[in-house]
Formats: C-alpha cells, sequence, structure tokens
C-alpha cells in the first residue's frame, strides 16, 4: 500500500468515525468551510496534555462557559483562573495559560497568529501544541506527533529503535505522511486511531484501516511496539535496623539533613550495602551494646535499589536518640514504619 493509499484509507475512516468532541469542528462540518475556534482548540490542547478526553471534558465547557474567548480569560483574576484549574494539575499550565492568553489579548489583538513559528513564540506554547493548533485552526501542515502518533507509526513502521532514542526516527517518518490535503483532519485522524483502534496494550486491528500498511500486525506482535529501553535492574542491598526499647518507648534518630531520606525520623541502623549482614556483624554494629536479638526482616523498594533490612530488637539505655511512645511512630518514612512494627511485633 502507498502512502496516498494509506491517507486515503484513515481519512475516509476519520470521516466515518471521528469522535465528536466539544471543540472540534467534525470532518463533514470541515469540509462545508467551517474553521474550527482557535481559542477552543488551544484551551483542549493544553488541557489534554495531562489527562485524558473525559476528565477534560467538563474542565473545557466550565472554562468556555465562564470564558467564551481568549479576551475573556485574558481579562481573569489569576486566583479565579487557577480556582478553576484545581483539579488538572500542574499550576505551572494554568499559569503559562493565563500568560499566552493575555499576550494572544495585549500583543496580538485577540487573535491567534496564523503561523506555526508566531504561535510557537507565544508564552508555553511548546513544539506540540504550536503544530497541534497549526494544523486543527489553521490547517497547516505541521507534524503533530504526540505518545499516541508515536505508537501508531511506530507500529506502522515496526520501527525497533526503543523509546526516547526513537523520537526523532518516529517523527521524521510521521512528517513523511503529512500532505497540504487537509492537514487538520490528518492529524486528528491519526489522534483518533491511536485513541480508540491502535490501543496501547489490545490494538482493534481487524477494525484498523490502515492493516494492509502495517509492518507490525505482519509480524504478528502489534502490540509489542513502541520497543522501549529496558530498564536498569535494582542493585539490591542489605542493612540493619535497631529497635531499642525503653518501657514502652522506642529509640529514633533524626537522619543527616542530606542524603536518603534526610532529615527524616529513622531507626537507627547501620551501613546499607551489597552484602548480607551475619548476626556477630550487626550486633557489632549496633549503636549500643545491649542483648541483640534477631526478630524479623523486612523489604523495602527505592527507586534505585532494593533493601533488605534485618531487624534487631533489645531493651536498654542510649544518648543522642529520641524516645517516641510504641504507639507514635506516624512521623516515619515507610522503610522505618515497617521495621519498626516488624520489630516491635508482640510488644505493641
Ligand atoms: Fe495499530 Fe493494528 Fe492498525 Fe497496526 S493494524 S496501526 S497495530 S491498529
Amino acid at each position: 500500500m502507498t502512502t496516498d493509499t494509506l491517507r486515503t484509507r484513515l481519512l475516509a475512516w476519520y470521516d466515518a468515525n471521528a469522535r465528536d468532541l466539544p471543540w472540534r469542528v467534525g470532518p463533514h462540518d470541515h469540509a462545508a468551510g467551517v474553521r474550527a475556534d482557535t481559542y477552543r482548540v488551544w484551551l483542549s490542547e493544553v488541557m489534554l496534555q495531562q489527562t485524558t478526553v473525559p476528565h477534560a471534558t467538563p474542565y473545557f465547557l466550565a472554562f468556555t462557559g465562564r470564558w467564551p474567548t481568549v479576551g475573556d480569560l485574558a481579562a481573569e483574576d489569576d486566583g479565579e483562573v487557577m480556582a478553576a484549574w484545581a483539579g488538572l494539575g500542574y499550576y505551572a499550565r494554568a499559569r503559562n495559560l493565563l500568560a499566552c492568553a493575555r499576550a494572544v489579548a495585549n500583543d496580538h489583538g485577540g487573535v491567534f497568529p496564523d503561523t506555526e513559528d508566531g504561535l510557537r513564540a507565544l508564552p508555553g506554547l511548546g513544539p506540540y501544541t504550536a503544530a497541534a493548533v497549526g494544523a486543527i485552526a489553521f490547517d497547516l501542515p505541521t507534524n503533530v506527533v504526540d505518545g499516541n502518533v508515536e505508537r501508531v507509526v511506530a507500529r506502522l513502521f515496526a520501527v525497533d529503535a526503543p523509546l526516547p532514542d526513537a523520537k526523532p526516527e518516529l517523527k521524521r517518518l510521521a512528517g513523511e505522511l503529512v500532505r497540504d490535503h487537509r492537514p487538520g483532519d490528518w492529524a486528528q485522524a491519526l489522534m483518533d486511531l491511536g485513541a480508540t483502534v491502535c490501543r496501547p496494550r489490545s490494538p482493534l486491528c481487524e477494525h484498523c484501516p490502515v492493516s494492509a500498511h502495517c509492518a507490525g500486525l505482519a509480524s504478528g506482535a502489534p502490540e509489542t511496539w513502541p520497543r522501549k529501553t529496558a530498564k536498569i535492574a535494582r542493585p539490591h542491598r542489605y542493612g540493619v535496623a535497631y529497635v531499642l526499647t525503653r518501657g514502652d518507648q522506642i529509640a529514633l534518630v533524626r537522619r543527616p539533613p542530606k542524603g536518603l531520606l534526610g532529615g527524616m525520623l529513622a531507626l537507627p541502623t547501620s551501613e546499607w550495602r551489597a552484602a548480607r549482614w551475619s548476626e556477630a556483624e550487626a550486633v557489632q554494629a549496633a549503636p549500643v551494646s545491649a542483648d541483640w536479638r534477631s526478630v524479623a526482616e523486612v523489604q523495602h523498594v527505592f527507586t534505585h535499589f532494593s533493601l533488605t533490612l534485618q531487624v534487631l530488637r533489645a531493651e536498654g539505655e542510649a544518648d543522642n536518640v529520641i524516645w517516641s511512645p510504641h504507639g507514635d511512630l506516624g512521623g516515619l518514612p515507610i522503610v522505618f514504619l515497617k521495621a519498626a512494627r516488624a520489630g516491635l511485633s508482640g510488644l505493641l
């Protein structure tokens, strides 16, 4: 199948299956000359960068109901817009949204620039948003590549290089599919295909209009694209946590301000190392001399390594510790909470 056939099939599929979205001008209205409102396209793209269509839709309707034009949004108080944004997360985006609206209102007479470079020059508008707004609102033949499009292209062309290294190649291949003919519909057709058919885990290849062109499907396992860089195995470490009790109190320490769990309350521990600790070594490394007994072992996974903590318990005295009631361990990070609970088990 040639690129032109692929395009014809995908656009025909889009004509019949385009999602009905509140910011979208559907393919039939578009063919009849209706243009999308740039403000609505831009607002939807900013919202969709961090959430899904079902989650973004009520926010989009609330924003456009309250601020129907970019000028209305630009004139609003920051606090009102921030409050309306609550629930969409990433408040830096809301601040950028306002900065962009004010730049359009104040520097461009309330009209968005109609070139990709002009859009890109607006505050907070990255290359993806500029390309998407350029294509959808102005029918510019831009190359609109988000995660959905990367997935479709990686499968269509069976690109074996893993992400993120494959990004430039995926963008290049996506760019080769763009034409001057219906560029806005093309961008949205690819987005819709990725969202509804070429789904991440279980692509519906039997419903795919471009399956005859898909090298990933021909391989028999299309869902294995895009390839990802194998995760580096986490190293494993071993340490000893000491549960020193005095009546119904437990000895805690404050960790040094820098480093892992810096400044947090903790149990006294040994060094964490690659080799398991023998009981004799563990007793020798204890913060005070006492009748230490091994009582438990707990596992914990940090971002960069996993940890086995042998837990030793003894009754005794110590200086330079924070005596805390057994029942008041809420300020401990999870790893030490697990070790303290395991160490106190039977005493609580
Ligand atoms: Fe995606 Fe399957 Fe279509 Fe290939 S045939 S583009 S894997 S849905």
